[in-house]
């Protein structure tokens, strides 16, 4: 007797089991099968992402299911269109040996007439995200009034989604007495809120620790520069030439530039946010599962459908403002028992938040350097020639031979390796080469001279001024919009003919150098650098004279006074940085033209394509 027939599976359960090539049933699902199978509960299962939850659920409701009756006996919730389709999949796998049993999706951005004339012609179970099933039964095109089973799946992540009126609205119009199962990753607040209103002595079941993140997940950071992050970006996808990631930004503009860069610089990259349209996300997604992208950019809301197997590294490129959210992003590695690493790429002043995360998941992480040219180069090296001793040959080949061998007759065995392997490495090498290393540690200038905290006002210098046609209103509204901050959040604005200054809090730091460094205006790169003044010394002397205003203060963009005040009060220092800061720019441009590592001019994607066919 296997192990699922022991949980008490039935013959054409078990058979699509055999199908589906699950050979041991997970901890969730020995847990809960044979639980919802005998009795008639409530039930509460915390489950990290990636422990097969839904055969937890799926296994056990299907059984229970009547096939001959056509009414409406259950109906699933979950999160995103995504999952809600995944979901509905696995149903109809799992059930296809049942005959009559129908599964249909609800979901929003696809016709609501036609997934109403679905469920009327027969649908035992629905799944459906809240918001399109509110909008069924408010014109009344679905009736759930006499279901047996309600399953809310992910829930943690649906109300994290702002679901939780509609939720409650569409449990009030099932009945008292079916069953609810709630299955979440997490049990946050108002997860535990829910399942109080809607569930009586709920049967619980638990999974590894509560709120601790997966174990099969190693977790690490890197920390660096700011203006770094990109370049830190792509040493790690070069140091791990195999990786299949989910790169994670804040905001959908970042997420679209980090994508666009890569693509630029040659990876297989894409980005995944909510301004594409239905149809483009699902064009990045299956080039994603198809592995024609290795890296996809995505936002934390467009992320959270990606069931994608075998995600080596989830890249958190700019941290989560909740923390909470960290465990979602790391939960889209380390899936069905594989390992998996969450990196974190950090300035120095968000340290803090990684001990609040480790707090959390109850796992350490691991801080590391990011590599050197020269690791990356040997990283590069070693895989190249592991890929060619293990490259398949394709004896259309021998055709050639002869010839090839002719050309390769005056060169001994150790002389052809050398320059085979040189045709991809000369490239990484000559990249490389000259880089510095990235790792903020390294005792080099640095644009975060004292440590800052919320609550401290920060000032920053940046490299657009009146020339770009800002006066002060105008560049503290570009900086309000940009950065998504409030009226006040940024002050003492002084407009300068080629460059300007302004504070923020010490809180908003991090964004301020995130978001603006590297950001294009017009065709310019913008720069942001942290000033070691704050502001207040030089304003708060001026208000004495009865001056006030900042933007007086400096005068009206002379450049003599500028000239003057501007570096005797940043000092020398200052302004070396700016030069450094450019001189670190050239090579971007040089590398844009001919040096980078272009990944779509390698072997690696095209050879990698065939093989998954
Ligand atoms: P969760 O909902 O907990 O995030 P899923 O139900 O989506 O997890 O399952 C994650 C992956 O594991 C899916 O690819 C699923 O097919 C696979 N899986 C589920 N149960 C088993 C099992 N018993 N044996 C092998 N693979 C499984
Ligand atoms: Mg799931």
């Amino acid at each position: 007797m296997n192990k699922f027939e022991q949980l008490g599976l039935n013959e054409s359960l078990l058979l699509a089991i055999k199908d589906l090539g699950f050979e041991n049933p997970s901890e969730v699902q020995e847990k809960a099968i044979p639980v919802l199978l005998e009795q008639n509960t409530d039930l509460v299962a915390l489950a990290q992402t990636g422990t097969g939850k839904t055969a937890a659920f799926g296994f056990p409701l299907i059984q229970k299911i009547d096939a001959e009756n056509r009414n409406t006996q259950a109906l699933i919730l979950s999160p995103t269109r995504e999952l809600c389709l995944q979901i509905t999949n696995e149903i109809k796998l799992y059930s296809k040996y049942i005959k009559g049993l129908h599964t249909v999706a609800v979901y929003g951005g696809a016709s609501i007439t036609e997934q109403a004339r679905e469920v009327k012609r027969g649908a035992q179970i629905i799944v459906a995200t809240p918001g399109r099933m509110q909008d069924m039964i408010n014109r009344g095109l679905v009736n759930i009034k006499n279901i047996d089973f309600c399953i809310l799946d992910e829930a943690d992540e649906m109300l994290n989604m702002g679901f939780y009126d509609d939720i409650c609205s569409i449990l009030s119009d099932t009945p008292d007495e079916k069953n609810t199962w709630l299955f979440s990753a997490t049990m946050p607040a108002e997860v535990a809120r829910i399942g109080k209103k809607f569930m009586s002595n709920p049967v619980e079941i638990t999974v590894g620790h509560k709120n601790s993140g997966s174990a099969t997940v190693s977790h690490e950071f890197y920390v660096v520069n700011a203006r770094d992050r990109y370049e830190a970006l792509k040493r790690l996808a070069d140091a791990n030439p195999d990786i299949f990631s989910v790169v994670f930004c804040r905001t959908k503009r970042d997420t679209q530039s980090v994508a666009e860069k890569l693509i630029e610089d040659g990876y297989n990259a894409a980005a995944l946010h909510g301004d594409l349209s239905q149809a483009q996300r699902d064009g990045v997604m299956k080039a994603f599962r198809g592995r024609q992208i290795q890296m996809l950019v995505a936002t934390d809301v467009a992320a959270r459908g990606i069931d994608v197997d075998n995600v080596t590294h989830v890249v958190n490129y700019q941290l989560p403002d909740e923390i909470e959210t960290y465990n979602h992003r790391s939960g889209r590695t380390g899936r069905a028992g594989k390992l998996g690493t969450s990196i974190v790429i950090v300035t120095k002043s968000e340290i803090r938040k990684i001990h609040s995360i480790e707090k959390i998941i109850k796992q350490k992480f691991e801080e590391k350097t990011i590599p050197s040219g020269i690791e990356i180069c040997e990283i590069q090296l070693l895989h190249l020639a592991n890929k060619i001793h293990d490259t398949e040959i394709d004896h259309e080949i021998d055709n050639y031979l002869p010839a090839i061998y002719e050309v390769f007759q005056d060169l001994s065995k150790e002389e052809l390796i050398k320059r085979m392997v040189s045709v991809e490495f000369n490239r990484f090498l000559s990249y490389y080469k000259s880089k510095r290393d990235l790792s903020s540690q390294g005792g080099e200038r640095s644009s975060e001279p004292r440590e800052i905290r919320a609550g401290d006002p920060v000032r920053y210098f940046i490299n657009i001024g009146s020339r770009d046609d800002f006066d002060w209103m105008q560049l503290k509204d570009f900086l309000k919009e940009t950065l998504d901050l409030g009226r006040d959040d940024v002050f003492k604005v002084d407009v300068k003919e080629g460059f300007s200054f302004f504070n923020t809090d010490g809180e908003h730091t991090a964004k301020v150098m995130d978001i603006l460094n590297g950001y294009e205006l017009h065709g310019r790169r913008i720069n942001v650098e942290i000033s070691k003044n704050d502001g207040s010394s030089n304003s708060s002397r001026r208000d004495h004279n009865g001056r006030g205003g900042e933007r007086r203060s400096f005068g009206g963009g002379r450049d003599r006074d500028r000239g003057s005040r501007g570096e005797s009060r940043f000092g020398g220092e200052r302004r070396s940085d700016r030069r450094s800061g450019s001189d670190d720019r050239a090579p971007r441009n040089e590398r844009r033209s001919s040096a980078a590592p272009r990944r779509s001019d390698s072997s690696t994607p095209r050879e990698r394509r065939p093989r998954r066919s």
